[in-house]
């Protein structure tokens, strides 16, 4: 099991790869947590060669590495609330998995799932075969699960173009055995007829649904956006949220951090945190 709750700020884990260009990735997440009044701590599970461009490489931890870090951070720290991102691999799943069983990371403390598989440029970032090792070892013990379009139609093969599309994912999501689920909408076309165009986010526990939206924003630079969201979920959920709660307050933080995105580098740049802080 985790340690007690230290008497400091909550302390939140993220088990993620690291983005050298510092936009996605763990750098995304501390940031997050940072901003969020929360401790963050990291089991790195890849270190990616990337800038603004693109992915060019990465080499993945290794996988006793990875469980051995969680490991340590929650028999000693202590954790209220944990995130995966980048997991690369089958072998890095099956250790993450373990060693959440064995600290109680999906029982008593709350897993949050970004199912990452490939960067906004389209570059790879879980192996082709680590897909069933998601669905069956990380999925079903995950509290929530937050996949974007692509990542539906990987996991579930459903092509979503429509909001009811969503709706649907949602159930299908589900039954693969996450509490909850958020099917983020903001890669599905604009309606052309829509005057303020909104993206939807759906959140569904297998009863209910709780539809979130927010404007649709014209910026191209979102890089990191998912991590960032997800991370600041897993921070309100280290706070004691409920899950609803939970999801407004990352959908808050992303629409600002959304709204305050820089260009960086030749590319993509990244959604800020700095909405956050004072001014220099
Ligand atoms: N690099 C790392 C290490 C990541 O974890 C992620 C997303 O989780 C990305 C890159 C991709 O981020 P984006 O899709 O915003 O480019």
């Amino acid at each position: 099991m985790t340690a007690p709750p230290p008497a400091g700020p909550p302390v939140a884990l993220t088990i993620a790869g690291s983005d050298s260009g510092g936009g996605a990735g763990l750098q995304a997440d501390l940031r997050t947590f940072t901003t969020c009044g929360v401790h963050g701590c990291v089991a790195v599970t890849a270190v990616t060669v990337q800038n603004s461009l693109g992915v060019t490489g990465f080499v993945a931890i290794p996988p006793s590495t990875v469980a051995d870090q969680i490991r340590a951070v929650a028999t000693d720290i202590g954790v209220a609330a944990a995130k995966t991102g980048m997991l690369a691999s089958t072998a890095i799943i099956c250790a993450v998995a373990g060693v959440c069983d064995e600290v109680g990371i999906g029982a008593s403390v709350p897993l949050v799932v970004d199912p990452v598989a490939a960067s906004l440029h389209g570059d790879p970032l879980l192996a082709d075969d680590a897909l069933d090792a998601l669905r069956s070892e990380l999925l079903p013990r995950a509290t929530l699960v937050t996949p974007n379009l692509d990542e539906v139609r990987l996991l579930v093969g459903l092509d979503v173009s429509s909001r009811a599309d969503q709706y649907t994912a949602a159930k299908e999501l589900h039954a693969l055995g996450s509490q909850w689920v958020l099917v983020k909408g903001g890669h599905l076309r604009a309606d052309p007829q829509e005057r303020n165009p909104q993206c939807l986010d759906l959140l569904y526990d297998g009863s209910d649904f709780t539809a979130f939206t927010s404007p649709r924003s014209a910026t191209p630079h979102t890089h990191g956006s998912g991590d960032t969201l997800s991370a600041a979920i897993a921070c309100a959920l280290a706070r004691g949220s409920t899950m609803p709660e939970a999801v407004g307050y990352g959908k808050r933080y992303i629409e600002q951090a959304v709204a305050h995105a820089y260009p960086l580098g030749a590319g993509v740049g990244p959604v800020s945190p700095f909405w956050r802080l004072p001014p220099p």
